[in-house]
């Protein structure tokens, strides 16, 4: 099969945006490498696709730039049997990204029509390893807790503590946390019964809307 236009700017992404910033880890580039970014946009932004940016997908939400998706990925240090909850649909880019590096997907959108289009590619490109439901994902998702990894894909004012406690122990947690125009992107590590926090980059999301977010 010959190499689309796609394939050649998926590469030229990895090469020119994610290497050169620190992304090293040989199975979140290989995700990077595979997961067919163009497919998450709208045809119209396909173009676009592969470009060092973040791309509106609707109901006023954005699919977070390569770069950002790697480094997250990147940061819950997965090996590939693990189990992991995304907040924050979106797309369904991310999550696509995080079923070629785990386990199992657990991700959790607030917003039905976003999630009844991510579902439809997830079926179209064969992710049946991604488990999705409606719902406040600030409160988590109790019934299939512990996680080895927790992301959330949408930034708020505080950790939301439920999703602390269904963090598993060793286990990692990512999210952007801050005001509602900048954030700092979070890394909280549980392990042998500490938890402890560092910053990693400091980042622009959209509000995490819920219980232990935002209210609007
Ligand atoms: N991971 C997505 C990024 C989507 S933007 C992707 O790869 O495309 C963040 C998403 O978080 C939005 O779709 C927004 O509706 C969702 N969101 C915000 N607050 C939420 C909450 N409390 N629970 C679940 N989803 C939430």
């Amino acid at each position: 099969m010959s190499a689309t236009t796609f394939d050649i700017n998926r590469e030229r992404m990895v090469e020119e945006q994610l290497i050169p910033r620190g992304i090293s880890d040989p199975a979140t580039l290989a995700a990077m490498r595979k997961v067919p970014r163009h497919e998450f946009v709208d045809d119209a932004m396909g173009a676009k696709a592969y470009g060092d940016h973040p791309l509106p997908i609707g109901a006023g939400q954005t699919i977070s730039q390569p770069y950002i998706v790697a480094l997250m990925t990147q940061a819950l240090g997965l090996t590939g049997k693990e189990k992991v909850l995304e907040i924050g649909t979106g797309s369904g880019y991310q999550a696509a990204v995080l079923s070629q590096v785990c386990g199992k997907v657990y991700t959790i959108e607030r917003i039905d029509s976003l999630l009844v289009r991510a579902r439809k590619i997830f079926d179209r490109l064969h992710y049946h390893n991604i488990i999705s439901r409606i719902d406040d994902g600030t409160i988590g998702w109790a019934a299939e807790a512990p996680f080895d990894g927790i992301l959330v894909t949408a930034g708020g004012p505080e950790i939301p503590e439920p999703l602390v406690e269904q963090l598993a122990d060793p286990g990692r947690m990512v999210i952007p946390v801050g005001g509602q125009d900048v954030q700092e992107l979070q890394l909280v590590e549980k392990l042998d019964g500490d938890v402890s926090v560092r910053t990693i980059e400091h980042v622009r999301f959209v509000n995490l809307i819920g219980n232990h977010g935002w209210s609007s």
